[in-house]
């Protein structure tokens, strides 16, 4: 599993509960912007906790789903 996380900084409070939340350490703290970063989104089992819980809203999860293989015959 993995997904795109996009976290848009300039609504973030740096309220660090993204990187409390997530439980397999996708998200990381960046220490000299105080703003969290997406380490290892190929780790992302798409649990939504750090959306869900992110006070002002900032932060996506876009889960990669592989297409379904188009067979011609
Ligand atoms: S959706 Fe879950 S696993 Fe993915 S980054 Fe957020 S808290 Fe971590
Ligand atoms: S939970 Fe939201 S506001 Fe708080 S640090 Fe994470 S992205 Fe920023």
């Amino acid at each position: 599993m993995s997904a795109h996380i996009e976290i848009h900084t300039e609504e973030c409070t740096g309220c660090g509960t993204c990187v409390e939340a997530c439980f397999v350490d996708v998200l990381r703290w960046d220490e000299s912007k105080e703003r969290p970063i997406v380490a290892y989104g190929q780790d992302c089992v798409w649990c939504f906790t750090c959306e869900i819980n992110c006070p002002a809203q900032c932060i996506e999860v876009a889960p990669h789903m592989p297409g379904q293989r188009v067979e011609p015959y």
